[in-house]
């Protein structure tokens, strides 16, 4: 098993939002990629730049980060001739490496719009070596620039970042720095494929918490109904929980919180984030954890301040109405 480090740049409707493409908001323009074998060492180094298609002019942004000129990305290649020849260069058995969440969510996006979208069906699994140094270093929520942690970590900075097989390459220096062999156990899992039915959802069970990802639903409503999303099973021993507070939602209707008890292992937490995919259905990224008594209470208190909130809300309409009367 390789591990591909990739890193993208990509270009938006330089006219404003207003007149991006829809299913493809940032268009790739150059990737850059570092083979590293299983024991770190590189092996082999891809780059390509992209002659641009969708958007015929540079975005101002992206003029400030990336150091090509129009001229430069017209000699570049069409994307799908470009992006076939990567796959060809990552092989058979891989994972990639992306500084940060987005990468592989353009690259699809990308693939799609240039009628490549079935070379991956399914979530993939990748390592983000971005939140790999904030696990590290700092409180594992903290998200710093690459070019900060090179600094940090002092692996030189001879070449400019934001060209992208100087930032793949930066990115692989990181990697065989750090404790990787002891944090790459905290992978991430891209959702812009999610699990196209029941066996295809994911449980990936972490150090303190487990992590579920729901097949598509076509309502909210009908994804808040069913049993596997509802379920507040422990990771430690699989067996189902007791429930000390039902699902209950935050005035958004975009997450959910309850909690549980599991007999042998103590209270439970859960937390469902809904969330749409690329295809428009509706999905939910479950995490449940392991906690103390404080832990479950901060859940209680929740529950009672929105409680709270909700109660205040009503006498204050019961209020202008009688002022009405
Ligand atoms: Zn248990």
């Amino acid at each position: 098993m390789n591990y591909i480090v990739m890193d993208l740049e990509w270009n938006q409707s330089p006219l404003g939002k207003e007149f991006e493409i829809k299913n493809m908001p940032f268009e790739i323009i150059e990737i850059g990629a570092v083979k590293l074998d299983e024991q770190l060492n590189e092996i082999g180094r891809f780059h390509k730049l992209i002659k641009p298609k969708a958007y015929k002019d540079l975005h101002y942004k992206t003029k400030e980060i990336v150091h090509l000129t129009m001229e430069e990305l017209n000699k570049g290649e069409p994307f799908a001739k470009a992006i076939k020849a990567f796959l060809e260069w990552c092989g058979e058995e891989y994972i990639f490496c992306t500084w940060g969440t987005m990468d592989l969510m353009e690259l699809q996006r990308n693939m799609k719009y240039f009628g490549m979208g079935e070379v991956y069906t399914t979530p993939i699994k990748f390592y983000d070596i971005q939140k790999f140094f904030s696990l590290l270093y700092e409180d594992g929520k903290q998200r710093r620039t690459l070019q900060y942690v090179v600094d940090y970590l002092h692996l030189g900075e001879e070449f400019p970042f934001h060209s992208a097989l100087n930032d793949a390459l930066y990115t692989a220096f990181v990697i065989q720095h750090i404790d990787f062999e002891h944090i790459r156990k905290n992978y991430s899992i891209d959702c812009y494929h999610i699990p196209a039915n029941r066996k295809e959802e994911i449980h990936a069970v972490f150090d303190t918490y487990e992590k579920y990802i729901s097949r598509g639903f076509e309502t909210k409503e009908e994804l808040m109904l069913d049993r596997e999303v509802l379920a507040l099973t422990c990771y430690a021993c699989g067996k189902n929980c007791r429930k000390k507070i039902r699902w209950f939602s935050n005035n958004n209707s975009k997450t959910y919180h309850a909690l549980g008890v599991c007999k042998e292992h103590g209270y439970l937490k859960g937390k469902i984030r809904l969330k749409q995919a690329e295809n428009g259905l509706y999905y939910a990224i479950k995490t449940t954890k392991l906690v103390d008594e404080a832990g479950a209470e901060i859940v209680r208190q929740k529950q009672n301040f929105l409680r709270e909130k909700r109660r205040e809300r009503r006498r204050r309409i019961a209020l202008l109405k009688d002022e009405g009367r």
